[in-house]
């Protein structure tokens, strides 16, 4: 079977979905494919009977005067709120309060803006692209069984899944091999009992683990007791290939050993935690930024992501706004 777009769009994370939606607003024909079971990329969350975890993206930030007005959009629509969080930093000795600045976060998970950007878009889950090959006046995107064919096809994924997937030794594919990533392994914690912690973001500048926040003190995540945290890039990198119950256990102790020397009470008590890991292979890291936030080349393909416009959420959004433009100009 096979069905012909305008616009064929990789990826249904912040990226891709900002490209869609200003494609799709103009007139444009748009299929977006998505190898996950649902939308959000590195913003997904996780569910379980035991609450919800944002275990990817925290928080995001928005300088860019039009990424602005279109949060600005979602805080009246409902879907963005402002994290009212404590933020803290933390370097092993003691607490310091980092540079104020407007964190935003979906409402009622990170994933919540991108639902937003999604409406009314044809987007098809659980389909993992293997290849694209050339045909008569585009290309066709293959998996399985399955193609779609389009005059334009945008790819969207993180830049270490881009050279896979374009017939060798093309320049889009050149220009994201040199982008290198970092992954980050991601710990869910439930409590049973709340933890008093005097802070609800943590920023960690020594030891295993990088990251820590309290799920609950975002807008809209209910009162289980969920927090996240992530361990650093080198952490990550050299146990890249634990299996998740392994990296769970060693992150588990990291997070034990984190409150030794913190002057806090209200100690989690760790027999009433429950945790599982989460790795994400490919969650961090961008070119040096360059003039335009995307890459386009003149045979009818495209890069979209993070790591074309400085990393992070606004980026992401910035990088597939400004292809879609590019694109309809
Ligand atoms: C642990 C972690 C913490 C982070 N913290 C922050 C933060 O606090 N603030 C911030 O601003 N940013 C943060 N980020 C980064 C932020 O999440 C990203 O910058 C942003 O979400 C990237 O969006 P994207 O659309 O470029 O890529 P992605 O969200 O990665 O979307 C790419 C999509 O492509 C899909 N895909 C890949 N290969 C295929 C294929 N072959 N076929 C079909 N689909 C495919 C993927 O499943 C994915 O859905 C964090 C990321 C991680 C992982």
């Amino acid at each position: 079977m096979s069905s012909h777009y305008d616009v064929l769009i990789l990826g249904a994370g912040m990226a891709g979905l900002s490209c869609a939606r200003r494609l799709q607003d103009a007139g444009k024909k748009v299929l977006v494919l998505e190898k996950a079971r649902g939308l959000g990329g590195r913003m997904a969350c996780r569910r379980t009977e035991k609450g919800a975890w944002d275990h990817g993206a925290q928080y995001f930030t928005a300088s860019d005067r039009d990424f602005a007005a279109q949060v600005a959009a979602w805080q009246q629509s409902g879907s963005v709120a402002d994290w009212q969080g404590k933020i803290q930093a933390w370097d092993g000795q003691r607490f310091s309060t980092p540079s104020a600045t407007q964190r935003w976060v979906g409402v009622p998970g990170m994933n919540a803006p991108l639902r937003a950007l999604a409406d009314g878009i044809e987007i098809l889950f659980d389909v993992k692209i293997a290849g694209l090959e050339a045909i008569d006046g585009g290309w066709q995107v293959l998996a399985g069984e399955q193609s779609w064919q389009a005059s334009q096809v945008v790819l969207s994924t993180p830049a270490e899944q881009v050279g896979p997937l374009l017939p060798a030794g093309h320049a889009l594919a050149t220009l994201a091999a040199s982008c290198q990533m970092e992954p980050c392994w991601a710990l869910l914690i439930h409590s049973a009992r709340p933890i008093a912690l005097p802070f609800d973001g943590l920023f960690i500048n020594q030891g295993p683990l990088s990251w820590l926040a309290r799920n609950s003190s975002k807008l809209g995540r209910g009162s289980e007791e969920n927090w996240v945290a992530h361990a650093s890039p080198e952490w990550s990198r050299q146990h890249l290939e634990l299996t998740p119950d392994k990296a769970c256990a060693m992150l588990s102790r990291a997070f034990g050993d984190l409150f030794h020397d913190m002057p806090v009470d209200g100690l989690p008590v760790f027999k009433l935690l429950q945790m599982s890991a989460h790795r994400w292979r490919f969650a961090s890291g961008a070119l040096p930024v360059a003039d335009l936030p995307y890459a386009l080349s003149n045979d009818g393909l495209a890069l979209a992501g993070d790591w074309l416009a400085g990393g992070k959420v606004e980026g992401a959004y910035r990088s597939g706004s400004a292809l879609a433009a590019a694109l309809l100009a």
